[in-house]
């Protein structure tokens, strides 16, 4: 009999530790092989560093074919053009085709730009932070911006879940500016979806409003929340402010020289749609074993999860799915897999905490929220230098595991050393 197939599809950073731990947990009972979109592995989290020049594309890359070979993975970076459970297959961008057995999805966010007219970089008029080609393009619309500064909107759109990158890329611009001494020629407006500062799609996590708030106050940051960004043209931003209600509060008439507005996420094109597979967002449906309830054989972890907001607010916001909670999708999966491997039930299940290293170059702010919904049993945030201290020896410490291949989980880790705690697991 030959042995079972199991096919990751994508391999950012939930899909690249996913090769690694599952390969560790099945060992020699199936073959297991990676398909992505491109040949490198790009740590998202240092993407802001690398719109103001704290970073070079090159340190935040690693090539992943050799990493995987050594593993015994296999690995094409050809790319997938749709997924067909209903044929345990995938179509990929060339025209061959894979089948499976077990289907891992981790494929990232599809980014919304197209909802919002003038919103994104290419046909839009604002920069991203998203994706390493758009931060290394806000990276040069920087460059020109500060020969002539001028207004700086920064923020998160309607239906956006990704909120902490927003705040630091909002504080990192600040940090830079003064560096540079041309802060005071800068008036700069924080515009996001969220209720309030702080609220980061979880409802804040400890005290994270007062301290962003605090923070924006004391670098002269304005704020817009309940925002509705109804159409963006170069230069100016319209934004509707939104009350409990529903209607229209005030509009606001934003200029800009610079902005960088994070999008609304949903699924890419190869799952939206797929009867029973995804939700109307494109993101894929999971049980507490991140099974998939329609296709037991397929798997999902990452942003690509579809996750329920935790509460209704006058502007839609989603929840973020971080680092931590995406290895501990990864950790049970593989252990879900290993188990099926031998024949017994698929039995882990995720914890989907939230743990945020939220750096501003200077300082910043870290939070852990276990479990992601109030009430929680740990809810605790912080703030100081030592916060970018911590985020600059994590991105060292996950990039090299990555360069090694290692497959030990380490998101729990930090946050337990973040907090001075021995346990938090619940
Ligand atoms: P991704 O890392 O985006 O990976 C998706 C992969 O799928 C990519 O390799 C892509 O090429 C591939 N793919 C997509 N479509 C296909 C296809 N059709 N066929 C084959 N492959 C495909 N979280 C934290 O915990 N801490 C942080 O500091 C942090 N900072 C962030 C900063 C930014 C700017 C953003 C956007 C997010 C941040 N996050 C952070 C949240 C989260 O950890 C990241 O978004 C993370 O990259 C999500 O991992 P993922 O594997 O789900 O998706």
């Amino acid at each position: 009999m030959s042995m079972p197939r199991i096919v990751i599809l994508g391999a950012g950073l939930g899909g690249a530790i996913a090769a690694f731990e599952i390969k560790a947990a099945v060992g020699d009972k199936a073959e297991v092989s990676v398909v992505s979109q491109g040949d490198t592995f790009s740590f998202v989290p240092s993407n802001p560093w690398v719109a103001v020049h704290w970073r070079k594309r090159a340190a935040i890359e690693v090539k992943l074919p050799p990493v995987l070979k050594k593993r015994g993975v296999a690995f094409t970076g050809v790319g997938a053009k749709r997924v067909s459970p209903a044929e345990n297959q995938l179509q990929l961008n060339d025209g061959t085709t894979v089948d499976y057995d077990y289907l891992v999805i981790a494929t990232g966010p599809d980014l919304a730009f197209d909802e919002i007219a003038g919103l994104g970089p290419g046909a839009g008029f604002t920069q991203s932070i998203c994706h390493i080609d758009h931060a290394e393009a806000a990276a040069a619309a920087f460059d020109k911006f500060v020969e002539n500064p001028g207004p700086i909107v920064v923020g998160a759109v309607q239906g956006a879940s990704c909120f902490g990158p927003a705040y630091e890329f909002a504080m990192i611009l600040d940090t830079e500016l003064k560096r540079r001494k041309i802060r005071d020629r800068v008036p700069m407006t924080f515009v996001t979806s969220e209720p309030y500062v702080g609220h980061l799609g979880l409802d804040g996590v400890g005290d994270t409003k007062g301290l962003l708030e605090s923070e924006m106050r004391n670098r002269h940051i304005k704020w817009v929340t309940n925002a509705k960004v109804s159409r963006v043209e170069p230069g100016m931003m319209h934004v509707e402010e939104i009350s409990d209600d529903g209607s229209v509060k005030t509009t606001h008439e934003l200029p800009f020289a610079y902005s960088m507005m994070l999008p609304a996420f949903r699924g890419v094109d190869a799952v939206r749609g797929v009867e029973g597979l995804t939700n109307p967002r494109g993101f894929i449906l999971v049980d507490k074993h991140q099974r998939n309830p329609t296709f037991p054989n397929v798997f999902a972890l990452g942003v690509c999860v579809a996750i329920a907001p935790t509460g209704k607010t006058p502007v839609p916001v989603g929840v973020p799915k971080t680092g931590f909670m995406i290895e501990s999708m990864v950790s049970a999966i593989a252990e879900n897999l290993g188990a099926l491997m031998d024949g017994k039930a698929a039995a882990s299940e995720a914890t989907w905490n939230a743990f945020c290293l939220a750096d501003f170059g200077d300082g910043g702010v870290a939070f852990v929220a276990q479990p992601q919904i109030p009430p929680r049993n740990v809810n605790w945030s912080a703030s100081g230098k030592w916060v970018h201290l911590a985020k600059v020896g994590f991105e060292k410490y996950f990039l090299g595991k990555i360069k090694r291949g290692e497959s030990e989980p380490f998101y729990e880790k930090l946050a337990l050393e973040v907090m001075g705690l021995r346990k938090i697991k619940g």
